[in-house]
């Protein structure tokens, strides 16, 4: 029997990625919806064959409670708000896996941590490049020291987005701009491919004058994170430069290229060594594989095994710290020190 998924929110993460890969997932499967639009939820259950009075609206969260077929929660919702149904579904025993931001503080991220763990519930972040294997085998081959002493990553999550408003340009709702939409990616890949933890970051914020959208939220953000052995990794990410998903990573003996690291599909990667004289270049070919389905199907086997997800709750915890000192180091105009992660923060 799949581990049934409820997914909380219906917007278009949930609906053009995470729903699909739902039904596409070997341990998973969708069995209950909760969305502020009763319409639209009627229409996406009937596509998905779920129960119509499986289907809910977010003040009715709690009636998955009795629902035996719902074990875990697929939270779809804007940052700001997977605290609240993360407690909220820990206070009715199920399974938590949340969309990536964790959440839009340190605070918010420890509450939401020492609620599944009160309630001996899974906890899980949604970091898919972590699952996608191309970026796995990059991982594999920086920590195999395939490339050598690891020097610089140079890392870029970028896109134009097109105008009008949306919760990602509010400071309450996204909790920042650029850096904790996509910048994310940049800073997380950096830690998996170092297996280290930064301790200082340098930054610049820049949001275009007059620009409405960018009134309370960072349109672009660059930042550098230098790291104990002396890696440093660069990054930029912004919401006003022509696409662009790849990173570099260089080490003393080869480096490699992932091409769309950060994008749903279509990752390309390439090695470069020296071998004697000469320099070569590989090209490991690797079966495409839905992300999403490969992330949820490990959340179901923590769910069915007991197990502490490979990006638990303090994944995301210790990126928002990250977060906040990139977020200090761009007003202050100053290296800013990482600090270590906070310990027993009390919720609110
Ligand atoms: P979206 O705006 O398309 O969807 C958000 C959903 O939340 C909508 O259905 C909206 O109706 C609902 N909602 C409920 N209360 C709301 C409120 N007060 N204000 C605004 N919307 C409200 O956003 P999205 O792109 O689907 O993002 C949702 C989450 O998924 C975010 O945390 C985002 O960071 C994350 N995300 C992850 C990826 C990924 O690749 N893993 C990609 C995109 C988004």
């Amino acid at each position: 029997e799949r581990v049934g998924f409820a997914v909380i929110g219906l917007g278009r993460i949930a609906l053009e990625q995470v729903l699909p890969a739902l039904a596409q997932c070997r341990l998973a499967r969708p069995v209950a919806l909760v969305s502020g639009s009763a319409e639209k939820a009627a229409l996406v259950a009937r596509q998905y064959g779920i129960r119509p009075d499986a289907v809910h609206g977010y003040e009715a969260f709690e009636r998955l409670r009795d629902d035996q077929a719902v074990q875990a929660v697929y939270i779809a919702l804007p940052n700001a708000m997977h605290r609240e149904f993360t407690e909220r579904a820990a206070a009715i025993g199920k399974h938590v896996l949340t969309e990536k931001p964790m959440a839009t503080s340190a605070e918010d991220c420890a509450a939401m941590i020492a609620a599944c763990a009160r309630a001996n519930l899974r906890l899980m972040v949604a970091y898919r490049c972590q699952y996608e294997q191309a970026n796995r085998a990059a991982i594999r081959a920086a920590q195999t020291g395939a490339l050598g002493r690891l020097r610089f990553l140079h890392a870029a999550n970028l896109q134009s987005n097109g105008p009008g408003p949306q919760w990602r340009y509010s400071r309450r709702l996204a909790g920042g701009g650029a850096l904790p939409d996509i910048g994310l990616y940049c800073l997380n890949a950096a830690r998996t491919l170092s297996g280290e933890e930064p301790v200082e970051v340098s930054a610049q914020a820049y949001s275009p004058p007059g620009d409405e959208r960018y009134r309370e939220v960072e349109e672009s953000m660059s930042f550098t994170l230098r790291f104990p052995s002396g890696f440093l990794a660069q990054a930029q990410s912004s919401y006003g430069a022509y696409q662009e998903k790849s990173f570099r990573l260089s080490g003393e003996r080869g480096s490699l290229l992932l091409e769309d690291a950060f994008a749903y599909r279509g990752q390309r990667l390439r090695l470069f060594r020296r071998d004697g004289e000469q320099g070569t270049e590989e090209a490991p070919q690797l079966r495409p594989r839905n992300q999403f389905a490969l992330e949820i199907d490990h959340m179901a086997r923590c769910v069915r095994e007991g197990r502490r997800p490979h990006t638990p709750g303090e994944e995301g915890l210790r990126d928002q710290v990250i977060m906040d000192a990139i977020q200090r180091a761009a007003e202050r105009g100053r290296p800013e020190p990482i600090p270590p992660v906070p310990a027993g923060i009390e919720p609110r």
